[in-house]
């Protein structure tokens, strides 16, 4: 009945077991002693595993790979004094590989004060595993073991949530994956931080996607499997040499990776550190791209990115998007350009969108930027127009740049560039079309030059001409055109021409080729 409840009385022991079970632990391994015995005897009443084991190094050494292994923290039992001294030799080394780990050490007696420290378990086992994970040690007094308390006066702190999976700043994820494209040898190393991070099937995802071939460090075998065909393992000391971009998953450089310095790798190499570890990016050397956040979730990000390269035209309104100063006149035409133009790119002032209208005429777009930018030169100077055009629709008056030039107007002309009329062809394909034959018996008749470099119309007449292929060129050249109020500019934006692209191969490292 309730009275007699709650006059129960329980050990700290059993308070101390208890709060480890709150806090998922499922193993312990320890040598014990005074005072820690009733801890360890309580702890397997509880259904808690506990393996006594002759050493507290080993001891301790078995309980972080257990945090490993299961992503929760391993406890280590032991008791005060040299039970401890020897412990450290396993929180060094848990500390080391970055492995969650909790150490629990019986000290002398003190003064009875307060049941505060079972409160610290919580905290303990959040250290152990948030951000980059470690050794934690909570410090247990003897008089807390043995003290009888009422089961009423104890509270137990819910058990503590896994971490929360932090993600990269997304213009990292996308320089990152357009270093990667740009590679002539990448390599990816993984390592055992994405062991820990159960990345297994994003990063054998990106391999397979970006034909990445692979290194794996001694505990980072296994995340994709040492007989995958883009495992280079066997030319492990030609494949750190001869890379010349390295992206790290949860590997430091550090002597088992011979710092990440010449004569081991290149001088040039271009690193992309992924760590959880903001303190680890730039260590030894200076990368080119850093990605700080959980690497399963990072790893997704760079999936999700490669989808929209070559840049589609969601990816370049949405960069557009973000920049458009919201007093802009918005000029547009074309067939794709001005549709999904109008649904990404916002107005809100009214009579600031002019595009093909009633008539669905193609050529009006420059015409009406130059007027609406005279307008705003009387009305309201450092008011921008950003004009918005297909490569077609763009042909059609293309000469009047020549006019926005002449009378230096704030206009930003956008090209949108898939290199044809609704769409168009790669410059492979087209080489290709054309090997045997005339052009005008067999281009289609939607297709435009590939790659034409529309840019060099503007700067023909001394405005500004960018030619983008990524987001983060067509961010900046966006930021720079719209800082700049000395001259007009054209920006031409490469997206995909068709839904589907040849996808790269890497030769030079994979099996086949050894
Ligand atoms: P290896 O010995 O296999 O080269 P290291 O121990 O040097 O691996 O590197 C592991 C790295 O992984 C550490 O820098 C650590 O911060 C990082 N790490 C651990 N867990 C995660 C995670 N979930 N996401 C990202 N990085 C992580």
């Amino acid at each position: 009945n309730f009275a007699e409840r709650s006059e129960e009385q329980v050990s700290g022991a059993t308070v101390i077991a208890q709060a480890l079970k709150t806090q998922d632990v499922e193993y312990i391994f320890g040598i014990v002693g005074i005072p820690v015995t009733e801890i360890a005897i309580a702890a397997q009443q509880l259904g808690i595993k506990y393996i006594g084991m002759r050493n507290e190094q080993a001891a301790c050494y078995a309980a972080s790979a257990i945090g490993y292994l299961t992503g929760r923290p391993g406890v280590c039992l032991v008791v005060s004094g040299p039970g401890l001294i020897h412990a450290l030799g396993g929180m060094a080394n848990a500390n080391m590989n970055c492995w969650p780990l909790l150490v629990i050490g019986g000290s002398p007696e003190r003064n009875q004060e307060t049941m505060g420290a079972f409160q610290e378990f919580p905290q303990a086992v959040r250290s152990s595993i948030y951000g980059r994970p470690g050794a934690c040690y909570v410090d247990i007094p003897a008089d807390f073991v043995n003290l009888q308390v009422n089961v009423n006066s104890i509270k137990y702190v819910e058990c503590c949530m896994s971490p929360p999976i932090s993600m990269a700043e997304t213009s990292a994820v996308c320089t990152a994956a357009s270093v990667i494209r740009s590679a002539k040898q990448p390599l990816l190393i993984i390592g055992k931080g994405a062991a820990y991070a159960h990345a297994e099937d994003s990063i054998q995802k990106l391999v397979e996607q970006y034909k990445l071939p692979f290194l794996p460090t001694p505990m980072g075998k296994g995340v994709v499997p040492d007989n995958h065909p883009y495992c280079v393992g066997a030319a492990r000391s030609r494949a750190l040499q001869f890379a010349d971009v390295i992206v790290l998953f949860g590997a430091r450089l550090n002597w088992i990776l011979h710092f990440g310095l010449p004569p081991r790798y290149q001088p040039d190499v271009k690193f992309i550190q992924v760590d959880i570890c903001a303190e680890e990016l730039g260590n030894n050397v200076k990368p080119a791209v850093t990605l700080l956040g959980d690497i399963n979730a990072v790893t997704k990000q760079e999936l999700a990115s490669k989808k929209s390269l070559p840049m589609n035209y969601y990816t370049v309104f949405y960069h557009v998007q973000e920049q458009l100063p919201r007093d802009c006149f918005v000029v547009s035409e074309g067939a794709n350009t001005m549709d999904i133009g109008r649904t990404v790119l916002q107005n809100y002032l009214p009579r600031h969108r002019l595009d093909a209208g009633t008539f669905g005429t193609m050529g009006v777009g420059l015409g009406f930027a130059i007027a609406a930018a005279m307008v705003a030169k009387d009305r309201s100077p450092g008011q921008r127009i950003i004009c918005v055009e297909g490569d077609s629709a763009f042909g059609f008056s293309g000469m009047e740049v020549e006019t926005i030039c002449r009378y230096n107007l704030p206009i930003i002309l956008l090209v949108v560039n898939n290199n044809g009329i609704y769409q168009g062809f790669d410059s492979d394909t087209w080489k290709e079309m054309l090997k045997f034959q005339d052009a005008a018996s067999v281009v289609p008749p939607m297709c435009l030059l590939p790659n034409s470099h529309y840019e060099q119309v503007m700067t023909a007449f001394g405005g500004k001409g960018y030619f983008v292929q990524t987001p983060e060129e067509l961010q900046r050249s966006l930021r720079q055109s719209l800082a700049d109020t000395t001259k007009p500019s054209l920006i031409n934006i490469m997206i995909e021409p068709q839904a589907t692209r040849k996808t790269q191969d890497f030769h030079w490292l994979t099996r086949s080729n050894m």
